[in-house]
C-alpha cells in the first residue's frame, strides 16, 4: 500500500499491520498533524505524553529526542549494528501479548508483515514448517496436538509473520496471551 508514508525496509506496510493508523492527532515530536500516527510500542524512561508520526520514526528523531526504542533488540542476533539501530530506532514496532521479538534470516533482519492466523500462514508452508520445528523443540511431541494448535492460530494464540528481505522466505513465531 502506498499512501505517501516514509518507506520502512523492515516494516514495509505498517498501516496494514495496524502499527500506524490514520489520525488527526499531532505528533508529540514534530508537533505536526500529518494524518498518520504510530500506535504500537515505544520503550523509554522518559515521559512522552503523546504519539509519533511516521516521519519522526523514519528519520530517527523520535527515538533520539525521547531516548527510546520502538523494539527491543531481542532476537536480532548476527546482524550488523546499523541494522539493529534501524530496526530498534527507525522502524515502527508492533503490539504483541508477549515482548515482541524481531526475526532474522539470511544475515539480515526480516521485514515484519503482521499478526496472522492459520489461514494466512497456510499460504506460506515454509513458515508453518518452521513453526512445527519450533514447537517440537519446545516439547510438543504429539503431532496431532501440534497440528491442532497450529490450525487454531488466530484465536487466543497468533503468529507474527515476517518475510526475509534477502531470499523472500516467510518466517514466524507464535504469540499468545
Ligand atoms: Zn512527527
Ligand atoms: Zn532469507
Amino acid at each position: 500500500m502506498n499512501v505517501g508514508l516514509p518507506s520502512f525496509r523492515y516494516h514495509p506496510d505498517p498501516v496494514t499491520s495496524g502499527s500506524i493508523r490514520a489520525s488527526a492527532q499531532r505528533c508529540v515530536c514534530c508537533e505536526r498533524a500529518t494524518g498518520w500516527i504510530y500506535t504500537a510500542t515505544f520503550y523509554t524512561a522518559k515521559e512522552v505524553g503523546g504519539r509519533f508520526c511516521p516521519w519522526c520514526i523514519a528519520d530517527g528523531s523520535a527515538a533520539e529526542r525521547f531516548a527510546g526504542e520502538f523494539t527491543d533488540s531481542y532476537g536480532l542476533d548476527g546482524v550488523g549494528e546499523d541494522v539493529v539501530h534501524e530496526v530498534t530506532r527507525r522502524t515502527p514496532g508492533f503490539s504483541a501479548w508477549q515482548d515482541p521479538r524481531w526475526l532474522v534470516h539470511c544475515g539480515d533482519a526480516a521485514a515484519f508483515v503482521g499478526e496472522v492466523g492459520y489461514t494466512e500462514l497456510a499460504a506460506h508452508p515454509e513458515a508453518l514448517d518452521q513453526l512445527r520445528a519450533d514447537l517440537r523443540m519446545e516439547g510438543w511431541r504429539d503431532e496431532t496436538r501440534r497440528e491442532r494448535f497450529l490450525t487454531s492460530l488466530g484465536g487466543d494464540a497468533t503468529a507474527m509473520l515476517f518475510r526475509c528481505t534477502v531470499c523472500g522466505a516467510h518466517l514466524a513465531y507464535i504469540d499468545a496471551s
